[in-house]
């Protein structure tokens, strides 16, 4: 939430009237989308993501209840908030409906005012959930998405690509000699040049499925779904370039007179059979060996196994 954007609203009822009052009073503060039915409920909401859904419980094409069950079930709705409004006012109703999973209960005929205090209410607990769930997975240092986020996409991606036969490349970056550059220069300055890489290496990430996290101390991962082999190099090949590019001295490094990182690669390509915890270590290989080979390089692992280097140039 940016503070600017408002937040969105499906209101699914049946009754003409119910929506239209229900709209007009939520649109002065809230982007609504609306539903007559069950099923167009269950189709807007997977299109729009509303931030909350005033739901109906008695539709004629299906209850409250069956597509508070369908959005639970399909991961992508499963989170959205619900609040039932109902004509059935029995005490068990209610109950039956927060059992079920709503945030709350509105029976009808409702009071205007206590209606937009709920929807703001509840409104209010989806942003306070949605900002722990960012402090979750954020680095604090880099900003990154943390090793806890990283594990859960990559775990998720390898599968998708596996299951769609599509390539996967996976790269791990090591700063190089950055225990020297603490020994020297500081920690704090150690602190300020790992964040500069980080936002070098957030940067190079360029489609919505791409993913850079920081994994370890100054080890950073980057994902890149749907991408092969030399095009996943040459993103990684660019950030190495850029990474000495951003000209931090670093005296003490035996590599070069500035700050270097070294990158180890690898590709699931479509059919590959590795199970992720091989993929990557397959790519911390690589990155050994990158290592060895005098560090400051990005090397790749081949289709037969065999690792060859994009150039590389000194500083
Ligand atoms: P190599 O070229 O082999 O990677 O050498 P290196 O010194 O970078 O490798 P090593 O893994 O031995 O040391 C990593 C160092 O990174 C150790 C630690 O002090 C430093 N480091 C890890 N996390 C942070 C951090 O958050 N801030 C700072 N300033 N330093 C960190
Ligand atoms: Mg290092
Ligand atoms: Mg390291």
């Amino acid at each position: 939430m940016n503070g600017v954007e408002m937040q969105k609203v499906l209101v699914a009822d049946d009754d003409a009237v119910n929506r239209e009052v229900l709209g007009e009073l939520l649109k002065p503060e809230y982007t609504v989308l609306l539903a007559k039915n069950g099923a167009q409920t269950l189709e807007r909401a997977a299109r729009h993501l509303p931030d909350l859904i005033l739901l109906d419980v008695m539709m004629p094409d299906m209850d409250g209840y069956e597509v508070l069950r369908r959005l639970r079930a399909d991961a992508q709705t499963a989170h959205i908030a619900v609040i039932f409004i109902s004509g059935l006012d029995r005490p068990e109703d209610e109950a039956n409906g927060l059992k079920m999973g709503a945030s709350d209960y509105i029976t009808k005929p409702f009071n205007q005012t206590v209606v937009m205090a709920r929807v703001a209410l509840h409104l209010q607990v989806v942003r306070q959930r949605r900002m722990l769930e960012r402090l979750a997975n954020i680095d604090s240092l880099t900003e990154l998405a943390n090793r806890r986020r990283f594990d859960e996409v990559y775990a998720l991606e390898w599968q998708r690509a596996r299951r769609a036969g599509r390539p996967l490349s996976l790269a791990l970056l090591d700063i190089d000699a950055f225990k020297q550059y603490n020994d020297r220069y500081g920690h704090p300055a150690g602190d300020r040049a790992l964040r500069a890489v980080a936002r070098l290496a957030a940067g190079s990430m360029r489609r919505p499925g791409d993913l850079a996290a920081r994994y370890g101390g100054e080890e950073i991962v980057l994902l890149l779904p749907e991408t092969g082999a030399p095009e996943a190099r040459q993103v990684v090949e660019q950030l190495r370039e850029a990474v000495a590019g951003l000209t931090i001295a670093h005296e003490a490094s035996s590599v070069a007179p500035v700050l270097t990182a070294s990158v180890g690669g690898v590709t699931l390509e479509p059919g590959g059979l590795e199970a992720a915890s091989e993929l990557f270590e397959a790519a911390d290989a690589q990155l050994y060996r990158a290592k060895q080979a005098g560090r400051n390089r990005v090397l790749w692992r081949e289709p037969d196994g065999a690792a060859s280097s994009l150039e590389s140039p000194r500083p």
